[in-house]
């Protein structure tokens, strides 16, 4: 059994992903050709946002954004800690600093009530100038962004949608990808919407923010072939990762969306007697780039994930560590800071084989071998 079965996803979709393949290759317009535009296009209208720019992964796109924004030395960014590596990486890239903030114990997300207190943290210590908020919609469901704009409004920040793993999730019926003043996505192969190797994407509603983001991802152009107005870089979709896409995007939306949500509902149903399942708030859909469970405790988790293994059965610890404890963000001002739902959460979460190919006895087995489990330790 695969954690993220991207073979069975392939085999449902072999005809239109290898007939787009072909006809990059037929065409020869390797990069920046008419399919990456065609993407573009498909995918900023699929989440109700203006403008798409892609490129070459998600990280290059959240880094991007905050170089678009003008932000760096000096400027305080809130992140939450409880995340991949990405979200805060990005802000030391550009010279400026992350704040960590802690979540919500029911839904993995950034708790508006913590970002409050750490920005009152920052303007106390007063030596960096608070600038934007990342809200990550963590294992496919959306941040509440109802909250966070309020707090995001009140100190006057700039807000990006981290929807690396968030594709596809929606709040009372408005799309993960089109919340705040931009947003990114990751088409890393595990992600909700994959390519076949690296690829990403900004949203924004915002023409200028749109244009200058197109420069950055091309050696800072201007408007003519070789004009150089900025330092940017090189990041840019391939033409053959667009062509796989476009038929993806349209089986996600066709069903794969809805499939992943039977196999969460399923799982719930089984296993909600014997762990704590995750919560989806009404309104709220997730696009369950993961499905995760929480046990009692460290060891309690250990054995568990052993006990799977050993039944055939893949999870994973999603995250291990907060980012406010690796050794790269040492030096980060509120590196001392308790963050404590972070902390249980490192040592209790495990994420079980999640994808939209998961048939419904897969589903009953892992439940299963959970169930037994759990029983065993309660006797
Ligand atoms: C995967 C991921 C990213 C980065 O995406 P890449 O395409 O791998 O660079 C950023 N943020 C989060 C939350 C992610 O899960």
């Amino acid at each position: 059994m695969q954690f993220r079965d991207l073979k069975k996803q392939y085999d449902a979709l072999k005809q239109e992903i290898d007939a787009g393949i072909a006809g990059v290759i037929e065409s020869s317009q390797f990069i920046s050709g008419g399919k990456v535009r065609e993407f573009e296009e498909l995918i900023a209208k699929s989440v109700g946002r203006k403008y798409c720019v892609t490129c070459a992964n998600g990280t290059d796109a959240l880094e991007m954004v905050l170089r678009t924004w003008g932000i760096g030395k000096n400027d305080a960014v809130f992140v939450p800690s409880f995340t991949f590596m990405s979200t805060a990486e990005v802000v030391s890239l550009v010279g400026a600093v992350p704040f960590f903030v802690d979540i919500d114990p029911e839904t993995f997300n950034m708790d508006a009530a913590s970002l409050e207190s750490t920005i009152e943290l920052a303007l106390k210590q007063g030596q960096y100038t608070p600038k934007a908020v990342i809200p990550v919609d963590l294992f496919g469901l959306p941040a509440d962004f109802e909250k966070i704009q309020k707090v995001a409004d009140k100190y006057n920040l700039l807000v990006l949608e981290d929807g690396a793993q968030g594709f596809g999730g929606s709040i009372s019926g408005k799309k993960a990808c089109s919340f705040g003043n931009a947003s990114t996505t990751s088409f890393f192969p595990a992600k909700p919407l994959g390519c076949y190797g690296d690829g990403g994407a900004i949203f924004t509603d915002s023409e200028s923010d749109m244009l200058m983001l197109r420069s950055l991802c091309v050696h800072g152009k201007g408007k003519e072939k070789y004009e150089n107005i900025r330092i940017g870089r090189n990041s840019r979709l391939d033409s053959l990762q667009a062509a796989i896409l476009i038929p993806k995007l349209k089986a996600f939306w066709d069903y794969e969306l809805q499939a992943v949500n039977h196999v969460a509902e399923k799982y719930s149903s089984l296993l909600k007697d014997y762990v704590v399942t995750p919560a989806v708030k009404p309104g709220f859909v997730s696009s369950w780039a993961q499905y995760t469970i929480v046990c009692a405790d460290k060891e309690q988790r250990t054995a568990l994930q052993q006990f799977l293994k050993a039944a055939g059965i893949p999870s994973m610890v999603y995250y291990p560590l907060g980012l406010h404890r690796q050794q790269a963000f040492a030096d980060c001002p509120c590196r001392d800071r308790a963050l404590p739902v972070t902390e249980k959460m490192t040592e209790r979460v495990l994420s079980l084989p999640m994808h939209p190919y998961l048939s419904d006895d897969e589903i009953e087995n892992i439940s299963e071998q959970v169930k037994i489990f759990m029983k065993g330790i309660s006797k």
